[in-house]
């Protein structure tokens, strides 16, 4: 049996929220309002995997799907150099793969996953796990479809996450909530609706704050306190 890996955010308020860190075995889903630090966090958690179990790491390498085009290897350096680790080393283990077609994003996960038998991988970035499908379904009568298609990719990221004891960090996009009544000032949703709900197995609402601020919240878990932890955008990434 395979045990649980912590691996720290670069933020102890976060951890902590989070009971010590994203966990591999499990998807962790991140949404809020665009420049929230769903992306920033992708890139501090591309360090930190790498980082020694005893540093609160996952001592692997870290697997990147880009959809949107925004993974900066430059925003690497400074965070590598804030853990204290060689940057060009970090680098060469991310191995990062833009996509473009939600069918590309799928076909992504079967060549990492071959990659994953190989090689010791500690973390699974998916940043947006909805935009291509978003885009290749934009049309009324696809919805449907849409849900198929992304339930299959998702299920898909259950397995790597349970056969590669992998992390799996997914953002995902809030839309509007009609049903969100007049009485809630932000009517915002995450997108993806039921099927990426119960796919994921922790949802953080991220917001922005004051400055570089940011507050995290832990989304629809009845069971979990209604906590927050506010965190800062740093340039060495995400810290308290
Ligand atoms: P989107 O929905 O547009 O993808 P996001 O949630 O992914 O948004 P991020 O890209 O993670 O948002 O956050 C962007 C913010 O991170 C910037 O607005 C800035 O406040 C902060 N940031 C980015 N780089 C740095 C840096 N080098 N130093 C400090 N803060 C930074
Ligand atoms: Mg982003």
């Amino acid at each position: 049996r395979k045990s649980v890996i912590r691996i720290t955010t670069g933020s102890q308020a976060l951890d902590e929220l989070l009971g010590g860190g994203i966990e591999t075995l499990q998807i962790t889903e991140a949404f809020g309002e665009f420049r929230s630090g769903k992306t920033q966090i992708a890139h501090t958690l591309c360090v930190s995997t790498q980082l020694p179990v005893s540093m609160h790491g996952g001592n692997g390498k870290v697997a990147y799907i880009d959809t949107e085009g925004t993974f900066r290897p430059d925003r690497i350096v400074p965070i590598a150099e804030r853990f204290g680790m060689d940057a060009s080393a970090v680098l060469d283990n991310i191995i990062y793969a833009r996509a473009y077609t939600y069918e590309h994003q799928y076909n992504l996960l079967l060549a990492l996953a071959a990659k994953m038998s190989e090689e010791p991988f500690r973390l699974l970035i998916v940043d947006s796990v909805i935009a291509l499908f978003r885009v290749d379904f934009s049309g009324r009568g696809e919805l449907a479809e849409r849900q198929q298609k992304l339930a299959q990719m998702l299920s898909r990221l259950t397995k790597i996450a349970e056969e590669f004891n992998v992390a799996v960090y997914m953002t995902n996009q809030v839309i509007a909530d009609p049903g969100g009544g007049m009485f809630i000032s932000d009517p915002k949703k995450p997108a993806g609706g039921h099927v990426l709900a119960h796919a994921a197995t922790v949802r953080l609402m991220l917001r922005k704050g004051k400055g570089e601020q940011r507050v995290c919240k832990i989304f629809d878990a009845p069971n979990l306190p209604e906590s927050e932890a506010v965190f800062q955008i740093t340039p060495g990434g995400v810290a308290d």
